[in-house]
């Protein structure tokens, strides 16, 4: 690692998983929420300081064995908008299209320029919270119903 480089947290990366976005997709499970939902499938990954720290270049070696597009979750991606905006403008560079799991609202997002501006090459952003009463399975890509799939290209 070079002085001074950004460091990810990263939880975890899953390469060719099919539930968080279409086709086989690589998932980077990024450390820190701050939404603490009631019901989180992942209460562990709330702690920005969980995970193994990755530096940029690391990530995109990763990401590089596979050709599969990426996912970024959590974990909130957004918890550090600025570092991810990196990630995510490095994946877009390199041609994969890139799905954020976000638990900001899509409004909540529009009125942040820091967020604004980490999803904007996004090809998809699964936005809000986990609401534990209005969980639903049949969803695809999604845990509960008020959650939202907003489409930013294609
Ligand atoms: S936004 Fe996601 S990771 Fe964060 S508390 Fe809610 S369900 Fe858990």
């Amino acid at each position: 690692m070079i002085a001074n480089e950004p460091v990810f947290r990263v939880l975890r990366i899953e390469r060719g998983t099919t539930v968080d976005g279409p086709g086989f997709r690589t998932a980077i499970y990024l450390a820190g929420c701050s939404h603490h939902c009631p019901g989180c499938h992942n209460p562990q990954s709330w702690d920005p300081d969980g995970g193994q720290p990755m530096t940029l270049p690391e990530i995109l070696a990763v990401v590089d064995e596979e050709d599969f597009n990426v996912t970024l979750t959590g974990g909130d991606p957004l918890y550090h908008p600025a570092l991810t905006k990196t990630l995510v403008d490095a994946l877009a560079d390199s041609g994969r299209t890139v799905w954020l799991y976000t638990g900001y609202t899509w409004e909540q997002i529009q009125d942040r320029p820091e967020l604004r501006e980490a999803v904007a090459r996004c090809e998809a952003v699964v936005e809000g919270p986990f609401v534990e009463s209005l969980r639903d399975i049949t969803l695809q890509f999604r845990g509960s119903s008020n959650q939202r799939i907003i489409r930013l290209k294609g």
